[in-house]
């Protein structure tokens, strides 16, 4: 691994206690370039602008897919991973699905390491708080001919980000639009797939609501995200999550949850649910929650859902009656080494840079 450290650090001039999320980098970025066949030697460099043209493959026929995912500092200042390897594996099938090349675990954990080693004084401790990392392939051959590009680019950027406590918002029903379908790329984490759900996304917040859940692209009666997110429904005490599938990505944070969820003893029926299950449980008032979950947010939990032109609130409860708000508390004490991590899922970023 090249390792060319910034002369200009910007570190200095970021508070890690008073900041505005998103829009700062860290002082150094990974890439990785694919030519001839095979991966080169990874750098960490300078964070800054690379040179593209509007000629290059990823940015015309979408040969393109990322991860998200986060280190978190403890009270001593140590650095914690969150089950990387699921983010490894996972950039792989997103990349496969859209023939690309595969990167090696050692690029992808060792790369992934050394940049947030380096950077560690850019992970910022205190509730909520975290180093939201962005590791991306992308076609970078300067070509117009619609096929599989020759040349690739890996690279790992990071934002220090912050979720303040999100209040529930309001979801609706999708019964048109797809984020997915069948034989498609809906299980990739593809650049793609968010492209095509603004535009939905945009007519719900027109209709006063924040997220869509997406419903089966056939028949528009399962459920089967929430925009970003997975979704788990509860009616009376047991959870419902839609199985993870080639229309359903595979979270890393669904799977936390699931494995919580059964630690704590609460029944979970990882299978299809449908529109009609939920609505009739709500009509008998045995829906309790909805929630979605993802890296970014942890928990995005619902008021209320739209549904044709119908709206059904939720019973707003209160934090100890709450499946939801339980599960994320865990989840979060885990992953910030607040709580014991009976699973393994932490990984130390040990001082090596
Ligand atoms: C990234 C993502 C998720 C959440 O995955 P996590 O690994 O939990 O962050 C869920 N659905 C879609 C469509 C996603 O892109």
């Amino acid at each position: 691994m090249i390792i060319q450290k910034t002369t200009q650090p910007r570190i200095h001039n970021f508070d890690p206690k008073n900041f505005t999320f998103g829009n700062d980098f860290i002082d150094h970025m990974l890439i990785c370039e694919y030519e001839n066949g095979k991966w080169g030697e990874p750098k960490i460099m300078p964070y800054g602008p690379l040179g593209f043209t509007p000629a290059m493959m990823g940015i015309n026929y979408g040969q393109a897919c990322f991860e998200g995912m986060k280190a978190y500092k403890d009270k001593n200042g140590d650095v914690f991973l969150f089950r990387p390897e699921k983010n490894f594996k996972r950039i792989n099938k997103s990349a496969k699905r859209l023939a690309m090349p595969e990167i090696s675990e050692e690029i992808f954990m060792e790369g992934l390491k050394a940049l947030v080693d380096i950077d560690r004084d850019w992970v910022p401790y205190g509730e909520g708080t975290s180093l939201y990392l962005r590791p991306l392939i992308f076609a970078t051959e300067e070509a117009l001919k619609a096929r599989i590009a020759t040349k690739y680019m890996f690279a790992i950027v990071a934002t220090p980000v912050k979720n303040y406590y999100s209040e529930p918002i309001s979801v609706k029903i999708a019964d048109y639009y797809s984020r997915s379908a069948s034989g498609g790329v809906g299980s990739a984490k593809a650049a793609g797939n968010y492209a095509a759900a603004f535009y939905p996304t945009k007519l719900a917040n027109e209709e006063g609501y924040e997220q869509i859940i997406w419903t089966d692209d056939n028949t528009h009666e399962y459920f089967e995200e929430s925009g970003t997110m997975n979704v788990f429904v509860r009616i009376n005490d047991t959870i419902y999550t839609p199985p993870v599938s080639e229309k359903i990505l595979d979270g890393v944070t669904r799977d936390s949850f699931i494995q919580l969820a059964k630690h704590n003893n609460i029944e979970v029926k990882d299978e299809p649910i449908s529109v009609k299950l939920v609505l009739e449980a709500h009509s008998k008032g045995e829906l309790k929650e909805v929630w979605g979950v993802g890296t970014a947010v942890v928990t995005n939990v619902f008021k209320a859902l739209g549904y044709k032109d119908k709206k059904y609130n939720l019973p707003d409860l209160k934090e100890e009656e709450s499946f939801s708000l339980k599960l994320k508390k865990q989840l979060v004490g885990i992953q910030t080494n607040e709580a014991e991590d009976p699973f393994g899922w932490r990984i130390k970023v040990e001082k090596k840079y």
